[in-house]
């Protein structure tokens, strides 16, 4: 029989967050006073993606086939939201792996925090233990509430930078099992599943688990501009040369041509109302298409917008093109 492998019920996507953040930085005049914020935002969260993309690797060595897997659920308890780097179901216990990928020495202090020392700094971090707590009691009220039935929930924190050295100090009652590392990872699962080996999750609770968390995960959808306290004005308008990266390609026939580095394209629209859509609105008229694609025929853009578009509402001049 050919060995199975843990099922992905919920493939790892790149966060909308972070594709926000890209197309803010793509767009923001390099002097911009807010660039520095965003630039560290976006090194923050893609070194969280990055750190939870490598542990997806390990995660393919599970051994079975009766294990499934959920990526990046956010879900509401009731009150607040709260999401889950990683679920891991058994036929056991659900496991929620909290994913950090913090470089630096770290030391789990007397304070319940982590701290992180560089050569650059010291800084301190939530612990990471206190937040998987938090997670599990989440999800317990979740599914209880969503079903009626009392799951069995523990969780890791994966430590997923190899560069990384631990150590608790003045910390008596640190509790170390919960922290593993990317390479320990396979072998504590299975060693945390063992411990609930008593306890078999009945298949019509497990069945019913599926559909639930699909149907009520919520991606983090927020306005990047106004949280950020920008403005339309302030972002870069055009389409952007793939080559030397400036923003005022041409629309030739049938392509677009870099004045600046004659590179050509025929699709460099496409990313431009992608971060249309990022960062102004999912749906834009003919009139905004011109003004962000800097493009004077309303007949050249009403061709690129249909040609990008996933539907149309409404007529004439109010004619709006959806993006997504
Ligand atoms: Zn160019």
């Amino acid at each position: 029989m050919k060995a199975g492998y843990a099922m992905i019920l919920k493939p790892r996507t790149k966060p909308l967050e972070l594709e926000r953040l890209e197309a803010v930085q793509r767009r923001l005049h390099p002097t911009h006073p807010r660039i520095e914020d965003i630039e560290s935002e976006l090194n923050r969260q893609q070194a969280g993606y990055n750190g939870e993309s490598a542990i997806d690797y390990y995660l393919t060595f599970l051994p079975s086939e009766h294990y499934t897997l959920y990526h990046n659920l956010r879900l509401h308890d009731g009150r607040h939201f709260f999401q889950i780097d990683t679920l891991l179901i058994t036929p056991h216990v659900l496991i929620i792996l909290e994913i950090k990928n913090i470089s630096g020495r770290l030391i789990f202090n007397s304070f319940s925090q982590l701290e992180r020392e560089t050569s650059e700094e010291a800084r301190a971090f939530d612990n990471p233990i206190d937040q998987l707590r938090r997670q599990q009691t989440q999800l317990t009220q979740f599914l209880k509430e969503h079903t009626g039935e009392s799951f069995p929930v523990d969780g890791l924190v994966v430590m997923a930078n190899k560069n990384a050295p631990m150590k608790v100090v003045d910390n008596p009652n640190f509790d170390k099992s919960k922290i593993c590392t990317r390479t320990a990872l396979v072998d504590r699962i299975q060693k945390l599943e063992k411990s609930y080996a008593h306890h078999q999750i009945p298949a019509k609770w497990l069945a019913s688990l599926s559909p639930l968390l699909l149907k009520r995960h919520q991606e983090l959808d927020r306005d990047i501009l106004n949280r950020h306290h920008l403005t339309y004005d302030e972002i870069i308008k055009g389409v952007q040369c793939l080559k030397c990266l400036n923003f005022d390609m041409q629309r030739l026939k049938q392509r677009w041509q870099c004045p600046r580095c004659a590179h050509v394209s025929r699709d460099a629209h496409h990313q431009a109302l992608a971060d249309y859509n990022l960062l102004i609105s999912p749906r834009i008229t003919n009139q905004e298409g011109r003004a962000f694609l800097k493009v004077s025929s309303r007949y050249v853009t009403k061709r690129l917008l249909q040609g990008y578009a996933v539907a149309q509402k409404g007529k004439q001049s109010g004619l709006k093109y959806i993006l997504r």
